[in-house]
């Protein structure tokens, strides 16, 4: 064996700073150690487990995964051990090291720097394995990686300043152990009654036993005859595992109290906040699993990244196979978090072939289901409290769902129904296209709605004047995911959708036949104009015609039926595609003071410019060329 030395190294920055936090504040819940310590000896147990499958060698002769706690009075130390996977000396170096994963790495890009608002974030998050220095002034770490030899372990020791060490040691079993030293106004965590407390408050859900040793009542020894005096509780050489250590999914409903539900979804998620709703169910028929997802209170701040990731985690029978698996939810639910057991799948199951499962496509489908079945239920409920989740849910997720309408064509009808709008006259997000529907004008044919790239910029949009003239409510759409969506969508309950930008406004019998004939009447009078504008305009537009939908505006910009709009044009450019060339359609208004001035004007192609260029910048665009805009109009402007 090689000569046994001490290694020093330092933390990573990022930790060094965690650190000092933890250890330097003032602390609200610190119990929350001992539920983030456990939860990593349970991934440990898990990774083994997983790793097992394929190498049935790591598990050592000593098959039952557990986690053990032991206190320790004599020496004041708390040591949370597992036989999971272990640590190899380089793992133990990089991944208490260093912050690398999930939990403690949301956690960091969190703070902000005031000590006192951080520090109860400390309290809320766990943080991980450093969390152990709440409590502990040292900590001391000794594993051994599965499958490796007894003398390859390794000992890591810090006091949560800014180094640790390393050696390796000789470790018989495989596994961790934790070691916390106690600091002096931490020793309450030295009873046994206080730590079964908190494992059974945050860790019961956890699928492995959690075993303290049996402690009996012992009695002092008297001498024959004589009465004992007293007593006191000592340990036993046996354990006993004080939580149910069942899946808490695979409990009955009625088994699970909603404390343990929240809990068990803060430790999946890494969310502090309780979630919004959650459904439990176990499916049965040609495909078996149970599904337990959740729905959270607030957006991740990625959910709109291609880093987004689906928070559902894969068991099969129990055995966890993989986090974030994005094929078991449809991607426009990606923000639900949850747990998929499967009864079908194989263990050794890979991305790949989740990808061309037939059970994993009917457990998608079964799982969306789910999610927009919970929806409409909350949306529906008469319970305040109930609509107030459906409205905290819309805020954060509305615009997701809204992919749903071109990704999830069998669920279409499902989403429309979830789908909340401003409107030309409210301007709360309230509006369902039912709501819509109950309150049409006699003789309305067809459910209206704009597209912008924001309220305010769709509520004025000229093209609502003539809607707004005769009283007709429209539904203003500002998502940017809304232009693409409403592609897919047509008719809503027997009612067809018309994008009032779209193609010729046709108010059907809205619109009176005295108003028809005025319009034809100005086209008719206006077709010399209309003709020299399309010339004067031929590169930027596709067609220039007379309309009756604007009241106060020159013109607007409109686009063919069937055809992408500038708004959808301008934000695929940004994303940087390539857009085939479309141009659109000039509708001008013949009520129109600068319109009617174009007949005799001197400056007829500035004019017909910046009546162009306005009606650009009236949609939110730019002129394609903003310096030659400013000259015509200064020029018109000095005439
Ligand atoms: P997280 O659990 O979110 O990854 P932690 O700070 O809790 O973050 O843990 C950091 C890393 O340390 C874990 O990802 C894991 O690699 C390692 N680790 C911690 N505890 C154990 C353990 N008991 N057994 C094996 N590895 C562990
Ligand atoms: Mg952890």
């Amino acid at each position: 064996m090689t000569e046994q030395s001490v290694e020093k190294h330092s933390f990573q920055a990022e930790v060094a700073q965690l650190l000092h936090l933890v250890t330097h504040s003032l602390y609200s819940n610190p119990e929350i150690f001992l539920r983030e310590l456990i939860s990593n000896a349970s991934d440990a147990c898990d990774k083994l487990r997983f790793e097992g499958i394929n190498h049935p060698e790591f598990y050592e002769s000593d098959p039952e995964l557990r986690v053990r706690v032991s206190l320790n009075k004599d020496n004041n130390t708390l040591t949370i051990s597992d036989n999971g996977i272990g640590l190899s000396q380089q793992e133990a170096i990089d991944n208490l090291g260093t912050i690398a994963k999930s939990g403690t790495k949301d956690f960091m890009s969190k703070l902000t720097g005031d000590q006192k608002s951080d520090a109860q974030l400390i309290g809320q998050f766990g943080v991980g394995f450093y969390s152990g220095f709440i409590v502990a002034d040292k900590i001391t770490v000794e594993s051994r990686r599965a499958g490796t030899a007894s003398h390859e372990g390794v000992r890591w020791i810090s006091a949560g300043t800014g180094e640790f060490e390393v050696e390796q040691i000789d470790k018989a079993s495989r596994g961790t152990d934790i070691i916390l030293h106690l600091r002096e106004d931490a020793l309450d965590y030295l009873e046994t009654y206080k730590v079964k407390q908190i494992i059974n408050r945050y860790s019961d859900h956890i699928s492995l036993p959690i075993q303290m040793q049996k402690e009996v009542w012992q009695t002092e020894e008297v001498a024959e005859g004589e009465e004992p005096k007293g007593g006191q509780m000592v340990k036993t050489d046996e354990w006993e595992a004080i939580n149910s250590a069942s899946a808490l999914w695979t409990r009955s409903k009625n088994d699970v109290t909603e404390e343990q539900y929240v809990e068990f979804y803060k430790n999946l998620s890494h969310d502090f906040e309780a979630p919004l709703a959650w459904s439990h169910n176990r499916v049965e028929g040609s495909t078996e699993y149970t599904q337990l997802l959740y729905i959270p209170g607030k957006a991740a701040a990625d959910l709109f990244t291609r880093e987004a990731k689906a928070g559902i985690k894969l068991y099969v029978k129990r055995v966890f196979i993989m986090d974030d698996a994005d094929n078991l939810i449809p991607n426009y639910l990606r923000f639900v978090q949850g747990v998929v057991d499967s009864a079908d799948l194989p263990l050794n199951v890979s991305r790949e072939l989740l990808q061309e499962s037939r059970d994993v496509k009917t457990i998608r489908e079964g799982n969306a289901r789910r999610i927009l079945t919970m929806l409409d239920g909350l949306a529906k409920s008469e319970d305040e409290k109930d609509q107030e989740k459906f409205k905290q849910f819309y805020q954060e997720f509305g615009a997701v769902i809204k992919e749903g309408l071109g990704e999830d064509v069998g669920n279409r009808d499902r989403i429309l129904k979830l789908l909340r709008y401003a409107t030309s006259n409210n301007d709360e997000i309230s509006t369902s296209l039912a709501d819509y529907k109950s309150r049409m004008k006699e003789g309305q044919k067809a459910i209206y709605y704009v597209t912008a790239e924001s309220l305010s910029a769709a509520k004025n949009s000229p093209q609502l004047e003539l809607f707004k003239k005769k009283g007709i409510e429209v539904l203003l759409m500002a998502d940017r995911v809304d232009e693409w969506s409403m592609n897919f969508v047509h008719e809503f309950d027997g009612t067809a959708l018309q994008n009032v930008s779209k193609g010729a406004v046709d108010l059907g019998d809205l619109q009176d036949a005295e108003e028809k004939k005025a319009l034809e009447a100005a086209a008719e009078q206006f077709k010399p104009v209309v003709e020299k504008l399309s010339d004067s305009l031929k590169d930027k537009t596709k067609e220039v015609r007379v309309t009756t939908r604007l009241v106060d505006s020159p013109a607007c910009l409109v686009t063919s039926e069937g055809e992408l709009s500038p708004q959808l044009i301008r934000m695929l450019q940004q994303a940087g595609q390539a857009i085939p060339e479309s141009k659109p359609i000039l509708e001008i208004n013949p009520e129109h003071p600068l319109v009617q001035k174009l007949e005799n004007s001197a400056q007829f192609d500035d004019l017909a410019n910046v009546i162009f260029d306005q009606a650009v910048i009236a949609e939110g665009g730019l002129p394609e060329n903003p310096a030659e805009y400013v000259k015509r109009i200064n020029s018109l402007l000095l005439k």
